[in-house]
């Protein structure tokens, strides 16, 4: 049997450039006295994500959820927005500070993202946009919701937090829809401590997005429209600046823990993993695995809770459903016989430990303990048929 870690093994820990490198860059900002409001490093930032993720336009925000928030809004939508309920609140949340109702389609158990074959039974004349998630950067169908949306008129929008850097055949990821929104928390792949990007292919936006995310001011003594404070300050970009630089290094390293992952997980009964299944390119933003309680003998909140004694903290990403949210209960679609894969999914999915710097004899470790679980478990359904035979 494995014995516990000695130190906790955490979800993910921020991949931070070092104290020196961030420290030169904040010199700059300190002599040039200009620490927000589309200062120097912001356009820098600005300028090479735009080449980064091969955009043609982008407008960063102080973070993804406010990004989403003022990204729907400039779109000018009203009525009804067909989305997934397997995602963070944050995604939902944008919709309800817009005064759009959410309306819950299934998901695809494979991918766990928003089900395209499920979407067209969902419109009715209230409905405005499609709003997808690609799930731990499983690429949502998104020729299929093309196709949908361009039928009945729907623009289409991507909570792309996950996703960051990746692509679709080659494409990149936000070359689909009208609109795909980054996360730079902490947690994500890229950050900027706290951080968000929209990206976009109508050039009005641009003006309009500069706009919201800034009161409205179109001068000093004009405001033209009713915007928020959502702007990314110089601090957050130079942490951007110099995250940036070191991210293909932690893709790479994370390139590598998956591969320990999978070739220690593939032989257990009822493990299924889940971030394999991008088409080209994978986000490498998290290592999700589902646990079939049938096969594996025991629940994904057991192996969750028996990890814990072990020192090792997983989380269950993403549950509780958005749908299962108290203010949604009037909601149509948020009826449980209304997303039967999604009610199903929400209670297997685990999250494990996934970061550059995790060592990979952790990794391994990690998979023998789980291993050993089922074992230990096995024998114990074992010796409870036999008594039961004899
Ligand atoms: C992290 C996350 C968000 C929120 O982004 P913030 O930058 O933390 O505001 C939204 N949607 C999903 C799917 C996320 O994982």
């Amino acid at each position: 049997m494995e014995s516990s870690f000695d130190e906790a093994v955490l979800i993910t820990r921020p991949l931070l450039p070092t104290l020196q490198d961030v420290t030169s860059k904040l010199s700059e900002v300190w002599e040039s006295k200009w620490i927000t409001n589309n200062g120097f490093q912001h356009q820098r930032l600005e300028s090479e994500l735009k080449s980064y993720l091969n955009v043609e336009y982008i407008s960063l925000f102080t973070n993804g959820t406010l990004a989403l928030l003022l990204g729907l809004k400039s779109l000018d939508l009203k009525g009804e927005v067909i989305t997934t309920p397997f995602t963070f609140p944050a995604t939902v949340q944008a919709l309800d500070w817009n005064g759009l109702t959410p309306v819950f389609c299934d998901i695809d158990p494979e991918t766990l993202t928003i089900d395209a074959t499920k979407i067209e039974s969902l419109i009715t004349e209230k409905t405005c946009a499609i709003l997808g998630v690609h799930v731990f950067g499983n690429p949502c169908d998104v020729e299929k919701i093309k196709t949908i949306a361009d039928k009945y008129h729907l623009k289409v929008i991507y909570d792309g937090a996950h996703t960051f850097g990746a692509k679709i055949d080659g494409k990149p990821i936000s070359s689909f829809g009208d609109m795909t929104m980054f996360s730079f928390h902490a947690t994500k792949l890229f950050n900027t401590v706290e951080g968000g990007a929209l990206t976009f292919k109508d050039e009005k936006l641009v003006e309009k997005l500069n706009l919201l995310k800034n009161f409205g001011l179109a001068g000093p003594e004009e405001v033209v429209l009713s915007g928020l404070n959502a702007k990314m300050n110089e601090i957050q970009a130079v942490i951007g600046l110099e995250v940036l630089k070191i991210v293909e290094q932690e893709r790479q390293k994370r390139h590598k823990i998956k591969k320990v992952y999978e070739q220690n997980l593939a032989h257990i009964p009822g493990i299924r993993i889940l971030t394999n299944l991008e088409k080209d390119c994978s986000s490498y933003q998290y290592f999700v695995i589902e646990i079939d309680e049938l096969k594996y003998g025991e629940s994904r909140d057991w192996i969750h809770e028996e990890l814990k004694k072990y020192n090792v903290y997983t989380r269950k990403y993403f549950y509780p459903l958005c749908s299962d949210f108290q203010w949604y209960q009037h909601l149509k679609s948020a009826q449980f016989s209304n997303l039967p894969v999604a009610q199903k999914s929400v209670k297997k999915v685990l999250s494990m430990p996934y970061y550059g710097e995790l060592d990979l004899k952790s990794v391994v470790k990690i998979c023998r303990i789980i291993e050993d679980l089922y074992i230990s478990n096995l024998g114990i359904t074992q010796k409870n048929t036999k008594m039961i035979l004899s």
